[in-house]
């Protein structure tokens, strides 16, 4: 049996237009030969009537006072409709096919509520239904615990569904069908001339993704490295090939560049001059969790970014020390990806130039052997992207 499966996104199932695009994906796998497993994610983005962000504000929104166990029942809702209306239109075409939560396709996870981590995936359900002839349509985003309570793994989760179930079932590849043609060499939202990029390794997808490349979830790309499945990232609306994503030794090696951005940085800069307590910074905030992104440290200060929504819980740590300290809201990562710019001279000089030609200040920067990291305002932050990828790609 040739195992496939395909995960289509929010966006992709959106519509009955679009449904009908996705189950012509899914019926030509079929009778091309594969037995597909389809993942869905739910239906559309927010505003819309089933999404996962409709479902939040309905139970209160991201302050909500529900338990976590109960916020995630509603949260599993989204993809289990999905899979219903999604199930219903390959039967509707004369196809065998059945909706599945997480936990009957056997997901099981541990009860980290809103970010449980999948701990085995029983396979022989699903396989049963494929030797059946029938097309298994799978919720992704979620798992169930050893105590058959529902439980969610992220946000972007459908894709780390898709990875697991095609490690954990041996599949040939998992296809990821989204809303663009591919990984590209920026956030075609951003820079409409991004390029696609036709093969990339697992490690380097891994880092773009990781920095803010939410085309594919970092989880899904490291899944799938340990299990060694093809993914392949594509669009549900046309037919370009997209990215294929392997290791290393499957694919050319050729010098490649993107550019990527997170938001809602926050950073510190913290006056070490006085510093008289029995801990350094960085073992107080990692002792309370908090993880800490660009580093600079000098004899007199500690500067460091870090995610904003750990901001408040990172002031109130260094208050209680009586720490001096600044802080610095509205903030975004900018990154720049380069397989071939180890020691290359004048790389950080060119992207400094770049950003100061249009007048955007640099804030912090990183660098290690393949990626460049400038701090800079959130305003300024997609402007960046763009001057950055002008200067270097195209
Ligand atoms: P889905 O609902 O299909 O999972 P997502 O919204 O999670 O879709 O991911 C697709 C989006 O990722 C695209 O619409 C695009 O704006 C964004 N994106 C960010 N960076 C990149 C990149 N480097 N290449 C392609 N898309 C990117
Ligand atoms: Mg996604």
């Amino acid at each position: 049996m040739k195992i496939l499966v395909q995960k289509f996104g929010g966006t992709s199932v959106s519509t009955p237009e679009r449904r009908a695009v996705v189950a012509d994906k899914i019926i030509a796998a079929k009778e091309s030969g594969f037995s597909p497993v389809v993942v869905v994610s739910a239906m559309g983005r927010k505003n819309d009537p089933y999404s996962t962000d409709t479902l939040l504000s309905l139970a209160g929104g991201a302050l909500t006072s529900l338990n976590k166990r109960d916020l995630d029942l509603i949260m599993c809702c989204g993809e289990i409709i999905s899979t219903v209306v999604m199930a219903q239109e390959l039967c509707s075409r004369g196809f065998k096919a059945m909706a599945l939560t997480g936990g009957n396709a056997g997901i099981i996870t541990d009860k980290a509520y809103g970010s449980a981590e999948i701990i085995k995936v029983e396979g022989e359900k699903l396989i049963k239904l494929l030797s059946d002839g029938i097309i298994p349509v799978v919720a992704g985003f979620q798992g169930v615990t050893d105590q058959g309570d529902m439980a969610t793994i992220g946000r972007g989760g459908s894709d780390v569904t898709a990875a697991v179930l095609g490690g954990a079932l041996k599949a040939e590849c998992v296809e990821i069908y989204t809303d663009v043609d591919g990984v590209m060499t920026a956030d075609p939202r951003i820079v409409p001339e991004a390029q696609l990029i036709d093969q990339i390794t697992y490690d380097v997808v891994f880092q773009l993704a990781d920095e803010g490349a939410k085309v594919i979830h970092p989880r899904a790309v490291e899944y799938a490295m340990r299990s060694g499945v093809p993914l392949v990232v594509k669009n549900t609306l046309s037919d370009s090939a997209g990215t294929m994503v392997s290791s290393g030794y499957q694919i050319p090696s050729k010098p490649l560049t993107a550019i990527t951005s997170l938001k809602d940085r926050t950073q510190f800069t913290i006056n070490t001059e006085n510093w008289s307590f029995e801990k350094d910074v960085l073992t107080l905030l990692s002792e309370n969790n908090i993880s800490i992104d660009l580093i600079n440290i000098f004899p007199d200060k500690d500067i460091f970014t870090i995610d904003s929504k750990d901001s408040d819980k990172a002031e109130e740590v260094l208050r209680a020390v009586s720490a001096e300290y600044k802080l610095l809201k509205g903030c975004s990562k900018v990154s720049i990806h380069d397989t071939s710019m180890r020691g290359v001279p004048g790389f950080m000089a060119k992207i400094l130039k770049a950003l100061s030609d249009g007048g955007i200040k640099v804030l912090q920067t990183a660098d290690s052997h393949s990626t460049i990291w400038c701090l800079v305002s959130e305003k300024d932050s997609d402007r960046a992207v763009q001057l950055l990828h002008k200067a270097f790609i195209k």
